[in-house]
């Protein structure tokens, strides 16, 4: 039977040290941690991150400072709403929920953000810090992945670990995390061809490909450690990633579920984030998370 990689108890333990480091040192500071949470037009899914990011704030003591605005708001005006929140003292990280209506374009929203402010870790500068190994909020999907790597007592220096997927969102930058952990690592995408023997090089693999349940056993080889990080709704109601679950179960020696693994670890890291850029502003000391932040 594999070790489950348990997101859920991971991020409620991580939770914990966030809310005593807030409350040691919230009088000292006199304001709690803001985080805020930006939505565009009413995408059902995103309606539910964003609720589920503002409830896992106010479980650590972070203020939620986030704005709703019509889809049809205009550019300009998304982009003033991010650049009063960059010169507000009383937030410490912004987050534009993703996907944006459509006619309006990211990459400038994206870039619009303060990067000291950038909770997602994906404006262009933070990311151009993980590629050279300098400080910086580093994206939280792969930031999760690597915490709960690390705490399941996984090694990765001179192992091989194959990524599948290679968007900004989470390929690339789980391949330069894991790289930076000194793990040799192959990065799979649409085009890669022969999968599983791929896959089955890996002493852990990483699926971020978007496909329901497309990482069978065959892909995976005896012992490994396979994190799921797809999320898909079942046409039969439930969840499910991109592994089939049971059929990799009895292959790997760790492997985490869904739901329960990755996504709960997504929303810890941007709490990270938030208070690890409170802590810097106001020069407390952000050693207790010296672990989760680089
Ligand atoms: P994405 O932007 O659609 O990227 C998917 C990547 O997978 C692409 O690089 C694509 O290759 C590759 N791919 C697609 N089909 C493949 C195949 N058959 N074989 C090998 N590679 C294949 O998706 P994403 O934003 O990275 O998200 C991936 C999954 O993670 C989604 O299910 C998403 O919902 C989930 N997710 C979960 C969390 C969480 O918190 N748990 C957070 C973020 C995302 P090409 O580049 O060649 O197209």
């Amino acid at each position: 039977m594999a070790t489950l990689l348990d997101g859920r108890l991971l991020a409620a333990a991580i939770e914990q040290r966030l809310q005593a480091l807030i409350a040691a040192h919230l009088g000292a500071v006199g304001r709690a941690p803001g985080l805020a949470v930006l939505r565009v037009g009413d995408d059902p899914a995103s309606g539910v991150y964003v609720a589920n990011k503002e409830k896992a704030c106010g479980r650590v003591g972070i203020t939620s400072h986030g704005a709703h605005l019509a889809a049809d708001t205009p550019a300009r005006e998304v982009q003033a709403v991010i650049e009063r929140l960059n010169a507000d003292p009383d937030v410490d990280g912004i987050l534009l929920q993703l996907p944006l209506p459509a006619g309006l374009e990211e990459g400038p929203l994206l870039a619009a953000i303060d990067p000291e402010k950038d909770a997602d870790g994906l404006h262009t500068l933070n990311l151009g810090r993980l590629l050279k190994g300098e400080p910086g909020p580093r994206s939280c999907t792969p930031a999760g992945v690597m915490a709960m790597l690390a705490a399941g007592g996984v090694p990765l220096s001179g192992r091989r670990a194959v990524v599948v997927g290679r968007s900004i969102l989470v390929g690339q930058p789980m391949a330069l995390m894991l790289q930076a952990a000194d793990a040799t690592v192959s990065v799979a995408h649409s085009r890669t061809t022969d999968l599983p023997a791929l896959t089955r090089e890996a002493d852990v693999l990483v699926v971020a490909a978007g496909r329901p349940r497309m990482i069978g056993a065959e892909h995976v080889k005896p012992g490994a450690v396979v994190v799921d990080v797809g999320i898909h709704r079942r046409p039969e109601g439930g969840l499910c990633g991109d592994v089939r679950f049971e059929e990799v179960e009895p292959v790997a020696s760790a492997i985490s579920p869904v739901p329960g693994g990755v996504g709960p670890m997504t929303v810890t890291m941007l709490l990270v984030n938030t208070v690890a850029a409170w802590c810097r502003r106001h020069g407390v000391d952000a050693s207790p998370l010296a672990d989760l932040v680089p």
